[in-house]
């Protein structure tokens, strides 16, 4: 099978993934051999192609955002055969065994592991992946269309989920980018309205098409205040502006993985139980519960699909913010 491997991280403009040919995986006992359809670019990639996030194993094959056939099953797997169209999302498996694990808390287990970080992922033609992995997924959508969900759309969902807006509510979006544009959707969808903020002109008018009620920039003043925040871009400072437009009992929910720090906030900001909160991971249930919500409303993720020899080509675009939606890989 052809494959894309990382054999040891460089500077993306090095080429430091490899085009090779590799043995298909055997499928262990709980294990799913999947045919690759499609399968997301993810900034987290980048990161490890680039060493910025030490790889845990080499060489590794990276991809956490995979739609595949089941093309085999081990013995010991169970509710999936051959034939079904199934999703890998970054989260790959959890010791079920610690405290954050019992509370389902999975998202912050202590011994999880990582799909294209811990085990090999989706950049090849074909991947075996542990069942506890393995979605099923909603009809009525291309494979390339799936991807972006698995990884932007889930820690989206689990964003939105924890600023506890409801219908009725407004949400205030910072950033407008792979995850935001999702979580837009999801939010109309479901009675709340949105107000976007973000700098640059092209997102504005998407935020608008896609039905935003007000679209600005960080610091403007909407037509009133909001509910509960996400805050997308990592910069500190729009913990702040957030709070400046939040009504008494919101929540502002802080989606990145990385962050500017967040500047000195007036305790009047707070008072009246506003509340800020970081998102880490995902857990097995938001997974389920996006995938379900993505066969109730019909989600239209804007992608860019490459084919899947060009992953340096496309991590390097990715690096230089040269990709507009969200971009997937797709064997020839
Ligand atoms: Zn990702
Ligand atoms: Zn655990």
């Amino acid at each position: 099978m052809k494959a894309v491997r990382l054999n040891r991280p460089a500077s993306i403009e090095s080429n430091p993934l490899q085009v090779i040919e590799l043995p298909r995986p055997e499928p262990r006992e709980e294990e799913v051999l999947l045919r690759m359809d499609a399968c997301g670019v993810c900034h987290t990639d980048l990161h490890l192609a680039e060493g910025e996030l030490p790889p845990h194993r080499l060489p590794l094959i990276l991809g956490h955002q995979i739609v595949g056939t089941v093309e085999e099953v081990g013995k010991k797997v169970k509710g999936i055969k051959t034939g079904d169209l199934v999703g890998v999302p970054w989260l790959n498996r959890v010791c079920g065994q610690c405290k954050f694990c019992q509370k389902g808390k999975e998202n912050l287990c202590l011994e999880a592991q990582f799909t294209g970080y811990d085990v090999d992922g989706g950049y090849a033609e074909f991947t075996s992946i542990h069942q506890q992995a393995v979605y099923h997924l909603p009809s009525g959508y291309q494979p390339e269309e799936l991807a972006p969900l698995l990884c932007g759309g889930v820690i989206g969902y689990r964003s939105y989920r924890l600023t506890s807006v409801r219908k009725g509510d407004t949400l205030a979006l910072y950033g407008f980018g792979s995850s935001a544009h999702l979580v837009l959707q999801m939010a109309l969808f479901e009675g709340i309205e949105v107000f976007v903020f973000t700098r640059s002109l092209e997102h504005q008018q998407l935020a608008r098409n896609l039905g935003a009620s007000f679209v600005g920039k960080a610091g403007d003043v909407p037509p009133h205040p909001v509910d509960g925040a996400i805050i997308f871009a990592p910069a500190g400072n729009l913990v702040k502006d957030a709070l400046n437009i939040m009504d008494p009992g919101g929540k502002v929910v802080t989606a990145g993985i990385y962050s500017t720090p967040i500047p000195q906030i007036p305790y009047e900001l707070i008072y009246q139980e506003r509340a800020i909160q970081s998102t880490a991971n995902s857990t097995q249930r938001d997974i389920r519960e996006l995938l379900e919500l993505a066969g109730q409303v019909r989600l239209q993720p804007q992608i860019e699909v490459f084919p899947l020899e060009m992953a340096n080509q496309v991590l390097q675009k990715l690096k230089r913010s040269e990709i507009k939606a969200s971009a997937v890989l797709k064997p020839k």
